[in-house]
């Protein structure tokens, strides 16, 4: 039987070990730290025994790419699967007012100019310089592959800076937790730039992709883009780990070895090596084996009286754009968004700050962290009094950049690996995508390399 060893038990390492395990491989799997899931964390907010289980990491999974659904569906968890509910607006703060995300717009950029005519967070000539996008031409440097420009130098270009600071900013920077003009177009929002070279314009590219995603194509209502659990993210790797160490019996798959508290030594040749020794193939799912620029975030998750607020707000969430100085980048509104997070008598906030470039928040104690955070929300939104829990919770080196030229690297350092250590993969948010299914996919696509590498002569045959 051949054996395989994977370092790192996030969402990626776990994917590659179920992979292994399902080719009827042994299976063993490091993590340094003292829990499985990496990024995916699911801890309650609060002590007391109203306290709920609320996500301090990822809370919503792209159901429109198949690679998380699968897992889910592999998992036995698919009547589970929560989406948000439809039809409630998400604001920019601008200008110290909130102004609605203006429907009709899919990472920012308007399906057609007219989507933006009603909107207060663009002035007429930002309106109209949008509109330019419409009658230009493509880059041959970018749609024959030879240019990797940023998402801001091609969004600024293409439709001016207002709505690519006050919109897209946010946004797509806001996802990576970036700054867009240091984030390459290709690998961060690829399929921006497959639409705007496959349509000749980002406004009709992105019109088409909102045709296309629903598979009630033409009618009202389009498919949810997101998924989640009740319970948490954290419950997908749970289910995970319990299916790798406990397979069924009739699948006649080995319980893989997981262990927990076990750090490899990433950075020595020795290691790999000495690791390729003891197994036939290793998978590298745990920090990159090079040199990338990281951000840091901060989540700050409170629980606040709903007779706290003024009103009550019906919206997704709040996204803050670095022009406004502010600390936080995005309000999650978890109890709006998510029906498993109502309660009757509070709402349920997550507060995000950080940015690449932006660490102010990490010099900050967390009584500070939070106190400032509430006081710049309380601007916009005003809360009397204090939460009633709040959990903080901070993610250093959490979101890999991707710079442009990121495709390049990527492939330079496999093309490397390859060469010096041929049974090692390397998957992982640092490599292939940031989202869970990428992750998912990452892991499972270089494990399945690796079985389709080793695999006997004539076996399967
Ligand atoms: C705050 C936040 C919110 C996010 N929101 C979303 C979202 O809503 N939707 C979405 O799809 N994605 C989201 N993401 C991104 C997504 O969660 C991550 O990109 C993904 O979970 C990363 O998975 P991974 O397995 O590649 O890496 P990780 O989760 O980082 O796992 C790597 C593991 O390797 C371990 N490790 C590191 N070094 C070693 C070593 N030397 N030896 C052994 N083990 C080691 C680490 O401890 C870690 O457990 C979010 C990320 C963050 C931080």
């Amino acid at each position: 039987m051949k054996r395989a060893l994977v370092v790192g038990g996030g969402i990626a390492g776990l994917s590659a070990a179920f992979e292994f395990q399902q080719a009827g491989w042994l299976v063993d799997v490091h993590e340094a730290s003292n829990r499985w899931g990496g990024k995916i964390f699911t801890s309650t907010v609060g002590e007391d025994a109203n306290a709920r289980p609320v996500d301090a990491g990822p809370d919503a999974i792209l159901a429109r790419a198949a690679a998380g659904m699968d897992m889910v569906r592999t998992l036995g968890l698919a009547d589970e699967v929560v989406h948000p509910a439809s039809k409630i607006p998400a604001y920019i703060c601008f200008d110290g007012r909130l102004h609605e995300l203006p429907p009709g717009t899919v990472f920012g950029i308007p399906t057609d100019p007219a989507v933006l005519d009603r909107s207060e967070l663009l002035s007429e000539q930002g309106k109209q310089r949008a509109a330019d996008d419409l009658d230009m031409g493509v880059n041959p440097e970018l749609s024959e592959g030879r240019h990797d420009p940023s998402v801001g130098e091609v969004c600024r270009q293409r439709l001016g800076d207002e709505l690519t600071d006050r919109l897209i900013a946010p946004l797509i920077g806001g996802i990576n937790a970036s700054n867009i003009d240091r984030l390459s177009l290709r690998s961060a929002a690829p399929q921006l730039a497959t639409a705007l070279i496959e349509h000749g314009s980002l406004i009709r590219g992105v019109a088409a992709l909102r045709n296309r995603s629903g598979p009630t194509l033409g009618t009202e209502r389009a498919a949810p883009v997101f998924f989640s659990l009740p319970g948490g993210v954290q419950r997908l790797v749970d289910a995970l780990v319990n299916r790798l160490t406990v397979p069924s019996e009739d699948s006649g798959f080995v319980p893989a070895a997981l262990h927990l508290n076990s750090r490899f030594d990433l950075n020595s040749h020795a290691g790999l090596s000495t690791a390729t020794h003891s197994h036939d193939a290793v998978v590298m799912a745990a920090a990159p084996i090079v040199d990338m620029a990281y951000a840091s975030v901060s989540q700050v998750t409170i629980e606040v009286a709903k007779s706290a607020l003024e009103a009550e707000l019906d919206t997704s969430g709040i996204l803050f754009p670095a022009a406004g100085g502010t600390h936080l980048t995005a309000c999650t509104w978890l109890s709006s968004k998510w029906d498993h997070y109502r309660n009757p008598d509070t709402v349920l906030l997550r507060l995000t700050s950080g940015r690449y470039g932006d660490d102010r928040a990490n010099r900050l104690d967390d009584e500070t962290l939070v106190s400032t955070l509430l006081d710049e929300l309380g601007a916009v939104v005003p809360i009397a009094g204090r939460p009633v829990r709040t959990r903080v919770h901070r993610w250093d080196h959490a979101l890999p950049q991707y710079e442009p030229g990121h495709r390049s690297k990527v492939d330079a350092i496999r093309t490397e690996m390859q060469e010096q250590h041929p049974n090692v993969a390397l998957v992982g948010a640092a490599y292939d995508g940031i989202g869970i299914p990428a992750c998912i996919d990452s892991g499972r696509q270089g494990a399945r390399q690796l079985i389709t590498q080793l695999q006997p002569q004539g076996a399967g045959l």
